[in-house]
């Protein structure tokens, strides 16, 4: 059978690639394993925290001024387990019709306002902490 959504020849890049391209590879993907009867939101956001979590313990046990992740050979799934992140990420955005790009813009702009320059510049401390 042929897969609906091939992948191109064209090596894709972030300078190159929208997040359309990506989420319609990601649906493309799915649909041609007819994957979509176990993708519902919740299971997708389970997917996201558990690729995450996979991201996450390539550096458990580091240290901060250690080599970061602690095991040389754990470098390339760094990029592995991001991609799993986004795939997920982008599948949830998709079965929820979030235009991901908007809401990110939005995010940032309320971010911006929540964290003027200024009073936050070098902090660490939450807005609410920041007494803003
Ligand atoms: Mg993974």
């Amino acid at each position: 059978m042929q897969p609906k959504t091939p992948a191109t020849d064209t090596p894709l890049s972030d300078e190159t690639t929208t997040l359309a391209t990506l989420r319609d590879r990601v649906r493309g993907f799915s649909d041609d394993r007819e994957w979509g009867r176990y993708h519902s939101p919740r299971n997708l956001a389970m997917a996201l925290s558990v690729e995450a979590s996979e991201l996450l313990e390539l550096f458990l046990w580091a240290s901060d001024d250690g080599p970061q992740p602690p095991v040389p050979d754990r470098g390339p799934k760094v990029a592995d387990e991001a991609a799993d992140v986004l795939h997920c990420l982008l599948s949830l955005c998709d079965s929820m019709d979030i235009d991901l790009a908007a809401a990110f813009e939005d995010k940032m702009r309320r971010n911006a306002i929540k964290y003027p320059i200024e009073q936050s510049r070098g902090r660490l401390e939450k807005s609410d902490e920041l007494g803003l």
